[in-house]
C-alpha cells in the first residue's frame, strides 16, 4: 500500500459512496416499521435520504480533515523544520538546533499520532547519538593526526579512552617484534605485568577483543582507595592481519554498552598513528646511529650534547666530556687492513660504553674520535671515567675475526664546574685541546682541561707502542 495515495479523496469518495448507498438502502429498511410502501419507495423519499446520505458523508470527511489534517500538517512542518535544520548543521557544524528535546515532536497520545511522534523521537535521537559519536572519533582522529610520537600519541589515547569509553584504568601496549611492552598506562598499579597476562596474550594472538572480569594482580588506583576493576576489555591492535599491540581498558563497572561499542572504532584509529610512529621512532632511532659502532652519530650527538649543556645550566649541574681517540689507528689499518680497523673501532666503542654510567652518552665524534657526554660529572668525575675509559680499551685485546690487535687511546676530560665556558662547542673544543696535549706527551693517557697546565701530564700509563698484536 502506498502511504502517499490520494488518501483524502479517497476517504471522500468512500464516506459518499457509502452515504448513497445508506440512501438507497434506507427506504426498505423502513417498510418493516409500518412505513407505507408508497411513502418509502416514492421518488421524494428516495431522493431524500439519498441526500441526507450524501451529506452525512461529506460531513464526516470535512470532520476527517478538520480533525487528521493539522496533526498531520505539523508533523510535516516539524520534519521538514529538522531537514533544514540537519542541512544547516551538517555546514556550520552547530547540532544544538537539532537536539531531540527541542525538535521532537509532542508523542503523547496511544494512537497512531502518538506512535508516529514517538517514532520521529527516536529517530531524532538516534541521529543525535550518532552525531556524537562521529564528533568523538573526529576529535580522536585529529587528535592521534596531530602527533607523531609514540609517548605523546598514548598519553592522548589514554585521556580519549578514560573520557570516551569511561575506562578507569587504560594500558597501551606494543609489540615490540620479540615481545610485549607497555608503552604507557593509567590508573593501573601494575601495568608491566599485563604483558604476562593470558587476557593480553590471547587477544594478541588471536586478533580478536576478549572481555572479562579482572585478573587478581591487577589494581585500579580510585581516588581514595585502591579497587578491584569489575571489567575488562583488551583491544588487539591490528594492522594488516598482525597485532602490532594491544589496548586495555578496565573499569570499577560494567563499561556502558554506547562507549564499549565505540572502542573498536578507536582503536583502528590507534592502531593506525601508533604504528606510524614506532616507525617514525624507529626510523629516526637508525638516522641517529653510527651503523658501523651502534653509538650516536655527530649529528644526533651533539644535539643531546646542547639538550645536556642546556639542562646543566638551568639546573645548576655540572657537564663533563671526554673526547677520545685511538692510538696511532692509521697503522692498525695499514697493518691490518680497513676490515680490522673496523673491528677494533666497534670493540673499542663497547669497551667504552661498558665502563660509562647508565646516564652517560658515547658518541662518535669523527673517524676513530669519541665523545662522552657526562651529565652532573665535575672534573674529577670526568677525569676518573677518561681514565676508566682509557684502561677498559688497553685492558681490551681486540680479536678481528682471529687477529687479535691490541688498541690504546688518548683522552681528554673537562667539565662546566671549574671552567668558564661560552657554549657546549667550547666545553668540547677544551676537552680536544686537553686532547692533543695527550698525543702530544706521549698517548695512551688522559689528560684535564680543568688542570693547569703546569699539572697537566699524565694521567695513564707511559706511552706505550700502538697498535701491537697481542704477544709482541
Ligand atoms: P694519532 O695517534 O695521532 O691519533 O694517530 P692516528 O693514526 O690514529 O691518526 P690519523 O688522524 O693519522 O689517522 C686516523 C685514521 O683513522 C685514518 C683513517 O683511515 C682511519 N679511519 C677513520 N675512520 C675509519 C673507519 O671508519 N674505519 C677504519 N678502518 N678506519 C678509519
Ligand atoms: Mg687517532
Ligand atoms: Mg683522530
Amino acid at each position: 500500500m502506498r502511504i502517499s495515495k490520494n488518501a483524502f479523496s479517497n476517504l471522500a469518495a468512500s464516506m459518499i459512496a457509502f452515504g448513497v448507498l445508506i440512501g438507497l438502502v434506507f427506504p426498505f429498511a423502513v417498510l418493516p416499521v409500518g412505513v407505507p410502501s408508497s411513502v418509502a419507495l416514492s421518488p421524494v423519499f428516495f431522493c431524500f435520504t439519498v441526500s441526507a446520505g450524501v451529506i452525512v458523508g461529506a460531513v464526516n470527511i470535512s470532520l476527517a480533515r478538520w480533525l487528521v489534517r493539522p496533526r498531520l500538517t505539523l508533523m510535516a512542518r516539524r520534519m521538514g523544520e529538522v531537514e533544514q535544520e540537519l542541512k544547516e548543521a551538517t555546514y556550520t557544524g552547530d547540532w544544538s538546533r537539532c537536539d531531540p528535546q527541542r525538535c521532537g515532536l509532542p508523542a503523547d497520545s496511544a494512537d497512531e499520532f502518538g506512535v508516529v511522534g514517538a517514532s520521529f523521537n527516536r529517530l531524532l535521537e538516534a541521529l543525535a547519538e550518532s552525531h556524537q559519536v562521529e564528533t568523538r572519533l573526529s576529535e580522536f582522529t585529529q587528535a592521534m593526526s596531530a602527533e607523531l610520537d609514540v609517548e605523546a600519541i598514548c598519553q592522548a589515547a589514554i585521556a580519549s579512552f578514560r573520557r570516551d569509553l569511561r575506562a578507569t584504568g587504560v594500558a597501551v601496549i606494543g609489540d615490540t617484534g620479540d615481545r610485549l611492552e607497555v608503552l604507557a598506562s593509567h590508573g593501573l598499579d601494575a601495568p608491566h605485568l599485563l604483558v604476562e597476562s593470558d587476557l593480553v596474550r590471547h587477544a594478541v594472538r588471536s586478533l580478536k577483543a576478549d572481555s572479562m572480569t579482572l585478573p587478581e594482580h591487577l589494581v585500579i588506583d580510585a581516588a581514595v582507595a585502591k579497587m578491584r576493576a569489575q571489567h575488562v576489555i583488551v583491544h588487539p591492535l591490528v594492522l594488516k592481519s598482525t597485532a602490532i599491540g594491544a589496548v586495555v581498558l578496565a573499569a570499577s563497572s560494567e563499561i556502558p554498552r554506547s562507549a564499549q561499542a565505540l572502542g573498536p572504532l578507536f582503536v583502528r584509529t590507534l592502531t593506525v598513528a601508533l604504528s606510524n610512529a614506532l616507525s617514525h621512532q624507529h626510523i629516526r632511532r637508525i638516522a641517529s646511529l653510527d651503523p658501523l659502532t651502534g653509538v650516536l652519530n655527530r649529528r644526533a650527538g651533539l644535539l643531546r650534547l646542547d639538550q645536556e649543556f642546556e639542562s646543566a645550566a638551568s639546573r645548576g649541574r655540572p657537564l663533563g666530556v671526554v673526547m677520545v681517540d685511538l692510538d696511532h689507528f692509521k697503522r692498525i689499518n695499514d697493518r691490518y687492513g680497513h676490515l680490522t680497523g673496523d673491528g677494533v673501532l666497534k670493540q673499542m666503542a663497547e669497551a667504552a660504553s661498558g665502563v660509562l654510567r647508565r646516564e652517560d652518552i658515547l658518541v662518535r665524534y669523527g673517524g676513530e674520535e669519541f665523545l662522552a657526554v657526562l651529565p652532573g660529572a665535575g672534573a674529577s668525575d670526568a677525569t676518573i671515567i677518561a681514565e676508566r675509559i682509557r684502561a677498559a680499551v688497553e685492558r681490551h685485546m681486540v680479536d678481528v675475526g682471529g687477529i687479535e690487535v691490541f688498541a690504546t687511546v688518548s683522552a681528554g676530560s673537562c667539565s662546566t664546574d671549574e671552567l668558564t665556558v661560552r657554549g657546549a662547542m667550547d666545553l668540547v673544543a677544551r676537552a680536544d685541546e686537553a686532547l692533543l696535549t695527550a698525543k702530544a706527551t706521549g698517548r695512551n693517557r688522559v689528560v684535564s682541561a680543568n688542570r693547569r697546565p703546569a699539572d697537566a701530564g699524565r694521567a695513564g700509563p707511559a706511552d706505550a707502542p700502538a697498535a701491537l698484536p697481542a704477544g709482541r
